[in-house]
């Protein structure tokens, strides 16, 4: 009989719109002849406000790529996770279709689902799922403990300074002092983000002490814990990686874009970015980003798939590891299933590989 594999998207996220996207290619590519035989999907959509759907909604969402327009008291049913108490308070009541699931597809990115979160949850159920763990996910999400892992390997990345909400918000008086410290360590143009987000989300480039305060304020919005970056003029390369303990770099691919830098609105709009794949560099190069794509994956402990990004400062060959994304954007055109198409992996083997290493990886014994 067929697998039936739980498709988890949408969710609690800045990225749930990429997330539909991503799972809409997915469903297709299980949907695939060579896949159509052996899997089942059971889509489940969890919505901006983190309830869980089953059954014709999320098909709808699959089907038509648009967020569905839920009353806002919208009654809970059956078919989703969160339901109101007589007094209000809100308990976790999973849709039954979730215990039909063998194996699970978490189509998720950023917080709330690649962060170790949804991780947390499948792994207590004790049904297979596609990726990281827990440990990899948050340390993958997570730009400031992802760094401090990646600088235990000894992987090579930009100077950075870190700060929470509390210091940029509640205290007015350190402050000043944060950003005269930001300015003499790191300089300008420096990048100001949110420590755990996704397609740039959040993140700006400054240029003066103005953008530098107005850019903090923002980040701190999204999140408790915010990264200042210098910035760094180079090529942007990615890496993509496929296995679990003896995991497989994929071709290096390159981003080329007109915009001030890699932002939402060049990843998402068309034409507005160029995907060279396989990307010209020399060999060495090419051979060096591989490693250092392997070494990231271990460093945070990945597993499945991850897609490692670098800058690449060809003046001074140097290469500097960006971050890894766990759970990277994953429609037909984007970059992790292109650079396995360009290495001899078809978007649907992908798919299938995918479903296989969580099954594997979780009959493996600890
Ligand atoms: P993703 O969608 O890949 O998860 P993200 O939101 O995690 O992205 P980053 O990859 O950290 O964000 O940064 C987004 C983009 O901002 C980069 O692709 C690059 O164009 C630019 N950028 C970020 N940090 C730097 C830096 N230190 N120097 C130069 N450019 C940078
Ligand atoms: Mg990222
Ligand atoms: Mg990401
Ligand atoms: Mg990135």
């Amino acid at each position: 009989s067929k697998l039936r594999v739980g498709l988890l998207f949408g969710g609690r996220s800045g990225e749930h719109e990429v997330s539909i996207s991503s799972a809409r290619a997915i469903a297709l590519a299980l949907s695939a002849e060579e896949n159509a035989n052996k899997y089942e999907i059971l889509p489940f959509y969890i919505q901006k406000d983190g309830r869980w759907l089953a059954g014709d909604v999320p098909q709808q969402v699959l089907t038509s790529g648009k967020v569905p327009q839920l009353p806002e008291n919208e009654t809970p049913s059956a078919n989703s996770l969160l339901s109101t108490t007589k007094n209000n308070l809100t308990r976790w009541q999973f849709p039954s279709q979730v215990g039909e699931v063998d194996v699970w597809f978490p189509i998720l990115h950023g917080p709330n689902g690649e962060d170790g979160t949804i991780q947390g949850l499948l792994s207590l159920m004790q049904v297979p799922f596609v990726g990281s763990g827990v440990l990899g996910s948050a340390l993958g999400m997570d730009k400031i403990a992802m760094k401090m892992a990646f600088a235990q390997a000894g992987l090579a990345q930009v100077k950075y300074v870190t700060l929470t909400r509390a210091q940029i918000w509640s205290n007015p008086c350190i402050f000043p002092k944060l950003c005269d410290e930001i300015e003499a360590t790191l300089g300008y143009p420096c990048f100001v983000k949110p420590a755990n987000l996704g397609s740039s989300v959040g993140i700006a480039k400054v240029r003066s002490r103005q953008e530098l305060e107005t850019a903090l304020d923002n980040a701190a919005s999204y999140d408790r814990r915010i990264i200042v970056e210098a910035g760094v003029i180079a090529r942007e390369v990615e890496c993509a990686v496929l296995g679990n303990d003896q995991p497989q770099a994929s071709v290096v691919g390159e981003i080329s874009f007109e915009s001030d830098f890699y932002d939402y609105e060049t990843k998402y709009t068309e034409g507005l970015a160029d995907l060279l794949i396989p990307a010209q560099l020399p060999d060495s190069v090419t051979r060096q980003i591989q490693d250092m794509a392997l070494q990231a994956f271990a460093a945070v402990d990945a597993a499945g798939l991850a897609r490692v990004d670098f800058f690449y400062v060809e003046a001074t060959g140097e290469i500097l590891i960006n971050e890894i994304n766990t759970f990277p954007g994953f429609t037909a055109t984007s970059m992790y299933p292109q650079m396995w198409a360009k290495s001899g992996i078809t978007f649907a083997e992908l798919v299938d590989r995918l479903i296989q290493l969580a099954l594997e990886r979780h009959s493996t014994p600890l």
